[in-house]
């Protein structure tokens, strides 16, 4: 008898960091360097796979991965124009798990899990409680798309719908199979950059499989992040005929200067990437200190266009609750 063995993403995910101080020993930074305030990791805790913590730069306090990922104190500050629902999430579920805002696409919330806690995560008060459903709702989520023939494309998101096994996904579309009216299956992931060993041969298998064009929205927010690893876990997905885009958050200290954003861009695109949106952030509350000013990121695109072919230059966005779409700015 064969045991049953972990795939060795679930295991790299089990290692990740999950301690500020040991985290910041490997990257030869001072502990106090950066106070780690301990409120915002126990209700967001630290998450940061080994793989991504790799591609951070050794005695730079001040490098993009490392903010995207690290506690802060300012994640204490409280604004009054901030919120934990800051896109009216709420507002736009229909049935447990299932999210439409906008004509034609459904959004399922598949799994609360993420292999990553992003610190500007616009769901990063949502995933914690109750907008992610358990199994057995996901039958009525499933009635509703069944009952909508307007919705044609089904965009799986969370937390990260891929740290959902390739049996459970395998069980998931396989009711969406079974809906005539979807046509297009949609991955918000931001697996493959962040724990490459994610696109296994199983996961392949699983998207070879399905009937429908199938595109794949990655988050990258800077070129640090694509490393080659993550390059090469990109060709595999191009090789299973899967289309790439890219969406990003404009992040003050991150990627919000001209070089940052073009040199992204470049990389993004010599792994066989599209940028898609760029989005202002959500003011999700404890987020604050990574907003960019709209005149700024206004600003910022115009000199990007001066600088990159137009299929380079992603769409800058900002998602406002109510609305039909997001809105280009
Ligand atoms: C962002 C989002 C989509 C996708 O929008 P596109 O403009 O098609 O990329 C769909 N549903 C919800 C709820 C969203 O938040
Ligand atoms: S990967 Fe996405 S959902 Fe997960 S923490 Fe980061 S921003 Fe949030």
């Amino acid at each position: 008898m064969i045991a049953a063995r972990r795939p060795s993403w679930q295991i790299e995910l089990a290692q990740a960091y999950r301690n500020p101080a040991a985290l910041l020993r490997d990257l030869e930074l001072p502990i106090d360097s950066t106070r780690v305030e301990e409120h915002a990791n126990a209700c967001f805790p630290m998450r940061v796979p080994r793989s991504y913590a790799a591609r951070m730069r050794k005695g730079d306090a001040h490098d993009p991965l490392l903010r995207q990922v690290l506690p802060s104190r300012e994640e204490g500050i409280n604004r009054i124009d901030y919120s934990e629902d800051p896109v009216g999430d709420r507002a736009a579920l229909r049935q447990p798990g299932l999210l439409q805002k906008y004509h034609g696409r459904a959004l399922l919330l598949a799994t609360n899990a993420c292999a990553i806690n992003c610190r500007y995560c616009f769901r990063r008060h949502l995933r914690r409680n109750t907008l992610v459903p358990q199994d057995h709702h996901l039958e009525r989520a499933l009635a509703y798309i069944k009952s909508h023939p307007t919705i044609r494309e089904i965009i799986l998101s969370g937390g990260d719908p891929l740290c959902l096994t390739d049996a459970k996904l395998t069980v998931l579309t396989a009711s969406l199979r079974e809906i005539a009216h979807v046509k297009r299956l949609r991955v918000h992931t931001r697996l493959p950059v962040v724990l490459p060993e994610r696109v296994s041969d199983g996961l392949l298998r699983w998207l070879s499989g399905q009937p429908w064009q199938l595109v794949l929205v990655l988050h990258v927010n800077h070129a640090n992040e694509i490393a080659a690893e993550v390059v090469a876990a990109l060709a595999r997905l191009r090789a299973a005929r899967v289309t790439l885009l890219n969406q990003s958050v404009l992040l003050k200290g991150v990627n919000d200067s001209l070089s940052a954003l073009a040199e992204l861009s470049e990389a993004l695109f010599a792994a066989g990437v599209l940028p898609y949106y760029l989005h202002l952030l959500d003011r999700v509350q404890g987020a604050s200190h990574f907003a960019v000013p709209a005149s700024q990121a206004r600003l910022l695109m115009h000199e990007l266009r001066r600088e990159l072919p137009g299929y380079l230059v992603p769409r800058l966005v900002q998602e406002a609750a109510g609305l039909p779409y997001k809105l280009p700015l």
